[in-house]
């Protein structure tokens, strides 16, 4: 059974002009780990932005988790999705800490319970050492650990990645790739993941779906 169906979406952003997304159908299991691989412009961060409720179709219907979140007469507000999201350019709060960026998102949970979930989440990211550190006091590749520790930390129903490695040199973006593999699989999270480079789809992703430029 699917755990996330995107059926039939098309999107545009204003009326006359070409359909960014048209007519888009795929399904996903429960854990998969899925890339959208495309050239710039062919609309994948719109997609991520469609599943997050950051743009809605003009047509067509996502169901995530046995939950219809989008049709013509059904909107869930982004907030009440149950979708994390990493973006490519980090996106911590620099007067934070790494703990506090952490446990951003889990203000619904008691102090105590959050305390312990930020603290798993750092050692599921190896970053226990780094938690009273500032966004601007760590490396790259340490900023996108935390951004993933955020994002992961109220346990999503589905995890998007938009471009997660481009800001990242190309040593550190190997090591990252089979990290993220690792960590995704010890969470059994469902993960949609963009890039524009097929290295990226095929060192961490189960399969992969392509979209075209289409204008
Ligand atoms: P990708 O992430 O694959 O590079 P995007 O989803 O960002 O592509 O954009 C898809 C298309 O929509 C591009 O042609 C882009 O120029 C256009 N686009 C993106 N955002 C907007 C916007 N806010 N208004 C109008 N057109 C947009
Ligand atoms: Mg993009």
């Amino acid at each position: 059974m699917s755990f996330v169906k995107v059926e039939n979406i098309t999107f545009r952003f204003a009326k006359g002009l070409p359909a960014v997304i048209d007519e888009l159908s795929f399904t996903m299991v429960q854990g998969e780990i899925v890339g959208i691989l495309g050239p710039s412009g062919s609309g994948k961060s719109t997609l991520l932005r469609l599943l997050a409720g950051l743009e809605i179709p003009e047509r067509g219907e996502i169901t995530i988790d046995g939950r219809l979140i989008v049709d013509e007469r059904t909107f869930v507000e982004p907030e009440q999705r149950c979708v994390g999201m990493v973006f490519q350019d980090y996106a911590l709060f620099p007067n934070m800490t790494v703990a506090q960026n952490i446990m951003f998102g889990l203000h619904k949970l008691n102090r105590s319970l959050r305390q312990e979930k930020m603290e798993q989440m750092l050692e599921l990211l190896h970053m226990t050492d780094y938690a009273k550190r500032y966004p601007h006091e760590l490396s790259g590749g340490q900023q996108q650990r935390v951004a993933l520790a955020r994002a992961l930390a109220p346990q999503p129903s589905i995890l998007l990645m938009d471009e997660p490695f481009s800001s990242l040199d190309a040593n550190l973006k190997a090591t990252i790739r089979s990290e993220l593999r690792h960590i995704l699989q010890k969470t059994n999270i469902t993960c949609l993941l963009v890039s524009h480079d097929p290295a990226d789809i095929d060192a961490i992703c189960d399969r992969v779906l392509k979209v075209s430029a289409r204008h």
